[in-house]
């Protein structure tokens, strides 16, 4: 039986130029934590975790002390039982998602290596053409209309507009966003729950005139039956980004009608392996999604690309969190413009740049 050897642990922080703001915190400083699984064919697998305190209630130091917990699970077991390693790993951690996709994503890597696949073919997909949005955060609707037309001159076809400050506004945002870009510009919006019932159906009604693709996460992320009587009147079509994280939400919002489509981020779902379940109970509800992300380099959105890539019912991208920052990356997707471009090695054919590496803090189990 193969057997895991060694597992390393990192600490990685990435400096971001200027704070990003959303409604229900800021993003100061790249903090992920990266795990790194070896295995004793000589094969090693790589994930990255990228924790928001505020969405998924750990640090990275939280994290990073949970994945020494998740490590010492995991040694001597065999990588390629990726079911029962992590039914064992998320029974021993009932919540800690961001640490368990890390390890969820190097074990995915470390199997398609094995395969000598690269990761969409050994979910037994194919290999699509991806777009992705760029995302702006909250500010003022002048800056945000000049962030979005310098996405648009980068050659991006659909913005995503982070909301969520109050009525009116959230209006001015989007009606300076689409002054400035034009009718053809494709615009999301994520409210990231920052608007109560009535707000979220007032602003909704408004700026259903602005053509919008739909919103994510109008109300507060426990309050399912808000959001299902937001949906209920929305001229806009609602997305369920921070109230579904697994299967289990994405079964309960499907059997109530409170979404009509959800945000798969592997941070939130433990990885992979939860989120093939979320879409598929999305798939049997009708239900299409979008993959998110957190602060993830390009290490771990190559890997989300990956999932969507194998699943044609995974329609939107938003993964974009590498754009403005120092690249630590080797190998790994490419962008052109907000198009998408996946590698064809095994694995999901990213990793750290060994100079970054040799220069992070690590602990090995
Ligand atoms: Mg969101």
């Amino acid at each position: 039986m193969p057997a895991v050897t060694k597992i390393e642990i990192y600490k990685l922080n990435i400096a971001r130029q200027t704070p990003f703001h959303i409604a229900i915190g800021v993003f100061n400083e790249v903090q992920n934590v990266l795990v790194r699984i070896h295995a004793d064919d000589g094969l090693y697998g790589v994930g990255e975790g990228a924790p928001l305190p505020f969405l998924c209630g750990e640090t990275q130091a939280i994290a990073f002390e949970a994945s020494r917990a998740l490590a010492g699970l995991l040694i001597g077991k065999d990588p390629y039982a990726i079911e029962t390693r992590m039914q064992e790993l998320g029974s021993y951690l009932v919540h800690n998602t961001t640490a368990r996709s890390a390890f969820d994503m190097a074990l995915y890597d470390l199997l398609s290596k094995r395969a000598g696949l690269p990761l969409y073919a050994l979910l037994g997909g194919a290999k699509r053409s991806l777009t992705t949005d760029e995302t702006i955060g909250l500010d003022t609707p002048a800056a945000m209309a000049q962030e979005a037309l310098e996405a648009q001159e980068r050659g991006f076809a659909a913005i995503k507009v982070k909301l969520g400050g109050g009525w009116p506004e959230d209006v001015a945002r989007v009606a300076a966003i689409r002054e400035a870009t034009g009718a053809e510009m494709l615009l999301r919006i994520d409210a990231n729950q920052g608007w109560d019932l009535v707000t979220a159906e007032r602003i909704l009604h408004e700026l259903a005139r602005f053509d919008i693709q739909y919103c994510e996460e109008p109300v507060a992320h426990w309050n399912n039956e808000a959001l299902r009587r937001v949906r209920e009147q929305s001229p806009i079509p609602i997305m369920a980004d921070e109230s579904v994280f697994d299967h289990h939400d994405a079964f309960r919002l499907a059997s109530m009608g409170a979404c009509d489509y959800f945000n798969i981020k592997l941070a939130k779902s433990g990885g992979i392996h939860t989120a093939l379940k979320i879409n598929a109970v999305a798939e049997a509800a009708g239900i299409q999604c979008m993959v998110g992300c957190m602060s993830e380099t390009r290490l771990g959105l190559t890997a989300a690309a990956h999932l969507m890539s194998a699943r044609p019912n995974i329609v939107f991208a938003d993964l974009d969190s590498a754009f403005g920052k120092t690249d630590v990356v080797k190998g790994g997707i490419t962008y052109h413009g907000g198009n998408i471009t996946l590698p064809d090695g095994p694995g999901h054919g990213a990793d750290i740049k060994p100079e970054v590496l040799e220069s992070l803090e690590c602990c090995t189990i």
